[in-house]
C-alpha cells in the first residue's frame, strides 16, 4: 500500500539566498498585469536580481528602469532557458503570469518550466494574488530552507 511517502527520489536540504534572482514572465495578454504589479512592487523588487524572457524582460526594464537580464523570447526557447537556470540553482523564484484563456504554440515549454520550478522547489506565483502574498511574506527577503532533489544520490543510483 502506498503510505504517501516519496520513495522515488532522495531529497537534500538546500537554501534560497536572501537576495534572490527572480524570473518574471508573462504571456502577451498578461503583460499589462505583470507590468502594473511590478511597478507597484518596484522598491521590493529592486533589492533582488531580476531576469525574464525576452519581451517580458525588455518591457520590465523599460517600465521599472532597473536592470533585467533578458533571455530569449519564450516561444523561441526562453522558457526552456529559465527552466535550465532553475535546475542549476541560479533562479530562486518564478513569477509567471501565464494565460489560462489562450492556447500557446509553446505549451510544452510552459509546462516544462512549471515542472522544473516544482521539481526544484522554488516559490512560484502564477497570478497577482499569489505574487502579492509571496512578495509581502515575511520570509521572502531572508534565506529560506528548501529540500531539493539529491543530485549526487540520484546519479549514484543510475
Ligand atoms: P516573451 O515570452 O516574454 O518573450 O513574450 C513569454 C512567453 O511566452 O513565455
Amino acid at each position: 500500500m502506498n503510505n504517501g511517502q516519496n520513495k522515488g527520489l532522495a531529497m537534500v536540504q538546500a537554501q534560497l539566498p536572501a537576495r534572490k534572482t527572480i524570473a518574471l514572465v508573462a504571456h502577451d495578454h498578461k503583460k499589462p498585469d505583470l507590468l502594473e504589479w511590478s511597478k507597484k512592487h518596484k522598491s521590493q523588487l529592486s533589492t533582488h536580481t531580476l531576469c525574464g524572457t525576452g519581451t517580458t524582460g525588455r518591457l520590465l526594464e523599460e517600465a521599472l528602469n532597473l536592470p533585467v537580464k533578458q533571455f530569449l523570447s519564450g516561444p523561441l526557447g526562453g522558457d526552456q532557458q529559465l527552466g535550465g537556470k532553475i535546475a542549476e540553482g541560479d533562479i530562486h523564484c518564478l513569477i509567471f503570469f501565464w494565460d489560462p484563456f489562450q492556447p500557446m504554440p509553446h505549451d510544452p515549454d510552459v509546462k516544462a518550466l512549471l515542472r522544473l520550478a516544482t521539481a526544484w522547489n522554488i516559490p512560484v506565483a502564477c497570478n497577482i494574488a499569489t505574487a502579492d502574498l509571496l512578495l509581502n511574506s515575511e520570509g521572502f527577503n531572508r534565506t529560506l530552507e528548501r529540500p531539493i532533489p539529491d543530485y549526487a544520490q540520484y546519479m549514484q543510483n543510475r
